[in-house]
């Protein structure tokens, strides 16, 4: 048998208790999301098998195709979502990390209402202001919050940032520095309905850097499973 993926686990959880330590923070405040995306439901159950119940997709229709096929799973979409695409995966996603806008927010808390249910979101933050990636800037982040407080049936828990690819993980610190002070800038606001305790960042080549800035969550694909193959 294939033990990769369990090994590979192994030295990511090492690696975070190791970067949590640092910090001196609990390591079991921090999720390990196990990023899945283009990866067979039979792999993805060998990460499952070694208690990585909690899988990140970064499209609508992967998790769709993958739900019925793995079970006992909490699933987490990170990649951006159409606002015509909220229905599909309403009931089936425990937190949305991607919200960048207002009418997002709206359509959620709408399909949400229907279905009589509360959805956990995160608001995707594009600290460095790239041209190629989604989310709002820095000084968007709070008028966003503001009006999503007032929504029904939504729970913004958090903030979720993709920092830039870089080689040395050091380059992204000052990103996941501004990520913390920009939550508990918001947090300090007191805004009505609005507790946050959820950062999501931090990926395979600089979620270290980002336990030790703060995340709550890191966002793990090859890490776990190898370089992914696009077909
Ligand atoms: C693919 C992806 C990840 C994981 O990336 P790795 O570098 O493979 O760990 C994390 N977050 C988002 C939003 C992604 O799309």
């Amino acid at each position: 048998m294939d033990t990769t993926i369990a090994r590979n686990i192994e030295t990511v959880q090492a690696n975070i208790k190791q970067a949590a330590d640092k910090a001196g923070r609990n390591p079991e405040d921090i999720l390990l999301l196990a990023v899945s995306k283009t990866i067979d439901p039979d792999r993805i159950q060998l990460a499952v098998d070694c208690g990585l119940t909690e899988l990140g997709e970064n499209k609508v229709q992967e998790i769709m195709d993958k739900y019925d096929k793995l079970q006992g799973i909490k699933w987490h979409l990170i990649g951006h979502l159409q606002t015509n695409k909220v229905k599909y995966i309403i009931d089936k996603v425990c937190l949305i990390h991607s919200v960048d806008s207002l009418k997002l927010a709206k359509e959620i808390s709408r399909h949400a209402v229907k279905k009589n249910l509360t959805m956990d979101i995160l608001i995707e933050v594009n600290v460095a202001s790239e041209e190629s990636k989604f989310g709002v800037s820095m000084e968007e982040v709070e008028p966003l919050v503001r009006e999503i407080s007032k929504l029904p049936n939504v729970c913004l828990k958090g903030l979720m940032t993709v920092a830039p690819y870089v080689e040395n993980a050091e380059l992204n610190r000052p990103v996941f520095q501004k990520m913390k002070q920009l939550f508990v800038d918001i947090n300090g606001k007191s805004i009505d309905n609005i507790t946050m305790d959820t950062l999501s960042m931090g990926m395979t080549g600089d979620y270290g850097v980002a336990i030790e800035e703060g995340a709550t969550i890191v966002r793990v694909g090859t890490g776990i499973f190898g370089e992914r193959v696009y077909l």
